[in-house]
């Protein structure tokens, strides 16, 4: 078992190719790591993002090079890693670099810990993901269908960017990062996985390197281009860092604690939320898995605002 432990470092900052920068979701450092990581031949496996039109939604895809790294800003898509790392592990060669939520990094590493296959784990802060019906049903409250999109987007091309839909006929839509129909779809916890409800996780600390925004006024009021605020936790994080930047890949500066409470309030809060208001959560998970309650208020904003009073009273 491996166990949480403080990092070794906080650091705020952002890779070199501008062009690299804007398409990331904030500063690009956790696609230049997995870039870097498999250029450099320390590792030749690892896992990216592809958006598959048919289906309409992400599906993760194993690679060989740094190459075949689809740059595509954070997915707020749950996806099972784990499950797709344990359904892979004989096509990994030469180790593997994960991305993952803080939730898999502990199911991750034991596996491939048992497997014998080395592995660099890298993970962020995280408020909850969404449910592909959640995604699905944003769609519809923007009025647009399924069959019509052709790419989508929930962050990238700028900071903090926003979600990003391109339609058949050549246009595109753009909503800014956590604005509606998003921002009360996901506040009404109709879409959360079970797991989110009672998640203690602010990030992982047991990850390599652990990414995140930096909600701070500084960046909130002049950053278009992007930062990533990292916790570096192993010794392994540390020397791949150090080694980017003695390439010029990356420019950095060391941060502390007190930065990381002031941009991660809302995260560093979950535990005290779980501890202090379980009943309360346990009322509202089980009230969305009740399939007339989610049909009731999943209809329009409306009714998820509704559905958001009716929890405060719970
Ligand atoms: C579901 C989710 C919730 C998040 N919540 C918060 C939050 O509450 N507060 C906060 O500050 N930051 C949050 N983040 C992190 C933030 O959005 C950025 O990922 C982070 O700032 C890193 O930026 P970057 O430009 O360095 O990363 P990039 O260079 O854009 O690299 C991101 C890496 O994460 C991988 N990735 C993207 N989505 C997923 C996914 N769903 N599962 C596994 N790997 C993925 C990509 O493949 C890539 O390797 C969240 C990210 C996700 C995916
Ligand atoms: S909120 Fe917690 S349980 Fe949900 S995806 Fe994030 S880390 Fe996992």
């Amino acid at each position: 078992m491996i166990e949480q432990r403080n990092p070794l470092g906080y650091y705020i900052g952002h890779v070199n190719d501008i062009q690299h920068r804007i398409k990331a979701s904030s500063g690009g450092i956790g696609t230049m790591l997995q870039k870097h990581l498999l250029s450099s031949g320390k590792y030749g496996t690892s896992i990216t993002f592809c958006f598959n039109a048919e289906k309409c939604m992400y599906e993760a895809k194993l690679i060989h090079s740094a190459e075949e790294v689809n740059i595509c800003g954070s997915i707020y898509q749950d996806i099972d890693i784990t499950q797709f790392v344990s359904e892979h592990t004989k096509e990994i060669a030469n180790g593997i670099v994960v991305s993952c939520p803080p939730c898999q990094v502990s199911a991750i590493r034991n596996m491939l810990y048992r497997e014998n296959i080395p592995c660099f784990i890298i993970s962020f802060c995280c408020s909850g993901q969404t449910t592909i019906d959640g995604t699905w049903r944003y769609y519809k409250l923007l009025g647009i269908k399924k069959k019509n999109i052709v790419h989508m987007q929930y962050r990238g091309n700028g900071w903090p960017s926003g979600i990003q839909i391109w339609m058949k006929d050549g246009s595109r839509k753009f909503c800014m990062n956590y604005t509606d129909p998003w921002k009360t779809l996901h506040a009404s916890k109709l879409y959360r996985p079970k797991r989110c409800f009672f998640c203690t996780f602010d990030t992982s600390r047991i990850a390599d390197i652990s990414l995140a925004d930096p909600w701070l006024d500084k960046y909130i009021q002049y950053d278009n281009k992007g930062n990533t605020l990292f916790l570096v936790n192993t010794t392994e994080g540390l020397g791949a860092i150090q080694q980017m930047q003695a390439s010029d890949l990356l420019s950095y500066e060391e941060t502390d604690y007190a930065i990381y409470c002031a941009a991660q309030q809302n995260n560093l809060s979950k535990s005290d939320r779980v501890r202090y208001h379980k009943k309360r959560l346990q009322r509202t998970q089980k009230l969305t898995s009740n399939p007339f309650i989610h049909y009731l208020f999943s209809r329009n904003l409306f009714m998820m605002r509704l559905f958001q009073k009716l929890q405060n009273r719970l």
